[in-house]
């Protein structure tokens, strides 16, 4: 039965949400006489907490510097060093330790549960609500809020039931129907685009080498100015990293990067724009003509098509390369006249492409927009507009890129509107 009072009534069961609840109800020690109530509009919570990370669950990553951590996130930037100054990496991973879930760090930064099933993190937020008093409802859309005149809120559902809430915690991640509360307590709203998504090449000119991966890979993107549009600043518009051939176009880490990072300025060009793509992950001319004497020289009876001028430079890739600039794979490496050289290092390093879209699937992992930073008060994650209500996780103008720092945020934002609560709680 649901209750028509609570002291802390959180909105939305996702990771921020579970978070604020549990932290609040722990370190207010028991002290919420109404209790904290966590609705959820699904019949079940956490959903993206499992299906993420391929099933893994990507909780964090192993970037324990707050002042480096923000360079990850798109939208929140510099802004979130204060956050995170209070509960970063390090404190997720103590965190999920004190709760029983031991976290496991990959070569690549990325933390995942050692059992290596986002079950496991699913388990644990549950057992932790459970254990700190935390009381779920499913299947409860929170619909309207008004704010009352001597303090808190009254709640009503989509259901039509209604309830009283000292506190309002909103964590509706990019769901409308937060955004829609908040903006009736009085919030702004920067419009949601889709970030971290895979590019989609015209006319595929690689379609042949769909499943070739390469790593480091340079992008770029070359944006060209819009007539009468003020382009949104992106910075920066160049990413280095792994680059994985798809049927589409290019996908992996270092292409959702650039995607999250120009995700308005690609918005603004109707997802169109020119791309440079530097295979051989920023080398300098100097470097590949050394490569390239060295092969001449020792490989000189070798064929092109047998000899790569590095190793890490895929052989289908490589054989594209050849064929683009017109050069017979079976021409040894002694006779490869100079201009064909020359074209080959400009192939390799500025290569040319035109992207016509976004990635056919949805992709897009989370969402740039929502509420400004600056109607918070990111020390305590609560409302500048509206005192009594907090604002967590994804709903906020804050996204970061892949490798665990969207959850980043959820566990960071949700935790410190814990602590406030139970700070508020506590002198009232
Ligand atoms: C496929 C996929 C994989 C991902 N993998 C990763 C990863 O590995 N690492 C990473 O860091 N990030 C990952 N992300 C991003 C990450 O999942 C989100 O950034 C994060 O879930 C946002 O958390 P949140 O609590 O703010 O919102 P959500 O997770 O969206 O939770 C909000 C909850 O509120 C509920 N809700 C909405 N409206 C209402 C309402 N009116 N009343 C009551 N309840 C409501 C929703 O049903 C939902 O359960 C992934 C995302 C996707 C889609």
């Amino acid at each position: 039965m649901l209750p028509s009072r609570a002291s802390v009534v959180v909105v939305g069961g996702g990771p921020a949400g579970f978070m604020a609840a549990i932290a609040a109800a722990e370190a207010a020690g028991g002290r919420f006489p109404g209790g904290v109530l966590l609705l959820e509009s699904t019949p079940e919570p956490l959903h993206k907490v499992l299906i993420s990370g391929g099933g893994r669950c990507n909780v964090t990553h192993a970037c324990w510097d707050p002042r480096l951590l923000v360079d990850h996130y798109p939208r929140g930037g510099k802004a979130l060093r204060g956050p995170f100054s209070r509960f970063a990496t390090g404190d997720t991973v103590a965190w999920f330790q004190a709760h029983g879930l031991e976290l496991v760090e990959e070569p690549d930064g990325r933390l995942f549960p050692r059992s290596n099933r986002s079950s496991s993190v699913v388990e644990t937020l549950r057992r932790a609500a459970i254990a700190t008093g935390v009381v779920l409802h499913t299947a409860q859309a929170g619909q309207t809020a008004q704010a009352l005149p001597g303090g808190g809120f009254r709640l009503r559902l989509r259901s039509g039931a209604e309830l009283e809430a000292e506190h309002l915690v909103l964590a509706t991640g990019s769901h409308p129907s937060g955004l829609r509360i908040a903006a009736s307590l009085g919030h702004g709203l920067v419009a949601p685009v889709p970030s971290l998504f895979t590019l989609t090449l015209a006319d595929h000119p690689l379609v042949d080498l769909a499943g070739v991966a390469m790593d480091p890979v340079q992008l770029e993107l070359l944006l060209t100015p819009l007539p009468g549009i003020a382009a949104t600043a992106t910075k920066p518009q160049r990413q280095r990293g792994p680059v994985l051939i798809t049927h589409w176009g290019l996908s992996g880490p270092a292409t959702l990067r650039l995607t999250a990072f120009a995700a308005r300025a690609l918005r603004e060009r109707r997802y169109r724009a020119g791309l440079r793509v530097d295979w051989t992950g920023g080398r300098k001319p100097a470097e590949l003509e050394g490569w390239f004497a060295d092969a001449r020289l020792e490989q000189a009876r070798r064929q092109l098509g047998n000899w790569r001028p590095w190793p890490d430079l895929s052989r289908r890739l490589w054989l594209h390369l050849l064929a683009l600039v017109g050069v017979d794979a079976s021409l040894r490496w002694a006779d490869l006249p100079r201009r064909s050289e020359q074209a080959l290092i400009t192939a390799l390093r500025d290569s040319r492409y035109q992207i016509s879209g976004r990635g056919p699937f949805g992709e897009e992992f989370v969402t740039a927009g929502g509420i400004p930073l600056s109607e918070v008060n990111l020390a305590t994650m609560e409302s500048r507009v509206q005192p009594g209500l907090f604002l967590v996780g994804e709903l906020l103008d804050v996204d970061g890129v892949t490798g665990g720092f969207n959850f980043q945020h959820c566990w960071s934002s949700g935790w410190l509107a814990g602590q406030a609560l139970a700070a508020q709680r506590t002198c009232s």
